[in-house]
């Protein structure tokens, strides 16, 4: 049984005080939908603040959830080395230094705005694995790739960079996020069938490399998800949580959103001892 993966990326928001109002509201929040202690719960939640919050977020989260939840944080980009003359770069060891954890790598809007390219995402990843922090490795095809037909060739191309330098057993410390591009902060959402066939395919073509360890993999979807839409997706049997943007900001959407995986784990377990 894999464990579910909810994941907050607040892309370029958030400040200081933004950190203090809302860690304190999703402990209420959290509190309220899946009860006063669910810090047993084997879910693993992560928010992605812009890294230069990571600490701050780390430690305000340790405070006010402590009791509740254990919340991971991570950055949403890191660079490829560990230390050097590389103005304006992150390296993931610093990430781990202040506490993060996990590091999303490959986010469409990299790949779009800063143009990076399969290849420089697949070595991101290998050096979020190098630095000790658990890669959330984003794919997903845009909407004139989709209408071309070519999701799975292009989500297919992007993976197999991947895998040309990093082992799926190392993935499966952290998650592939499948974000299909046209999904993104659109309100449009991946229907669950849509996004059920793609993440069949990515581990289809992960257990090509590895059947066991592609059984372990987080496979989580991106685009749109909101408490209204999450139920349904986390239903799909290949679909382990979500990549959350814009909802991730709303402290109360986000707490339904993780209170909808708790769920979900409960009942597929049951589902699995049948
Ligand atoms: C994202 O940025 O990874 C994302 C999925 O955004 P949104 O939830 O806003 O579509």
């Amino acid at each position: 049984m894999r464990q579910a993966l909810i994941a907050a990326n607040w892309k370029t928001h958030g400040s200081l005080s933004f950190v203090d109002s809302f860690c304190a509201q999703l402990a209420s929040e959290l509190s309220d939908v899946t009860g006063p202690d669910v810090s047993g719960s084997a879910n693993d939640v992560v928010i992605c603040p812009p890294a230069v919050y990571v600490q701050v977020l780390g430690a305000a989260l340790a405070a006010d959830l402590g009791s509740v939840r254990q919340i991971g944080v991570g950055a949403q980009d890191i660079g490829i080395s560990a230390t050097g003359a590389h103005t304006g770069e992150l390296a993931a060891e610093m990430v781990a230094d202040t506490g993060g954890q996990w590091a999303i790598v490959g986010h469409s809007e990299r790949r779009l705005d800063q143009g990076e390219t399969d290849d420089l995402v697949a070595t991101k990843a290998a050096a979020a694995l190098r630095g000790g922090l658990r890669p959330i490795v984003c794919v997903g095809e845009t909407l004139q790739e989709r209408q071309a037909g070519q999701e799975i060739a292009v989500v297919q191309r992007q993976l197999e960079a991947v895998l040309d330098r990093v082992d799926v057993s190392a993935l499966a410390t952290g998650a592939i996020g499948y974000e299909p591009v046209w999904a993104i902060g659109t309100g449009e959402t991946a229907t669950p069938d849509q996004a059920q066939a793609m993440h069949s395919f990515i581990r289809a073509a992960l257990a090509e490399h590895d059947a066991a360890a592609a059984e372990q993999v987080k496979i989580i979807y991106g685009g749109s998800v909101k408490p209204e839409n999450a139920r349904e997706l986390f239903s799909e049997i290949d679909i382990d949580g979500a990549l959350v943007g814009g909802a991730s900001l709303d402290p109360a959407s986000f707490a339904q959103i993780v209170a909808a995986a708790d769920e979900l784990a409960g009942r597929k377990l049951k589902i699995e001892s049948e």
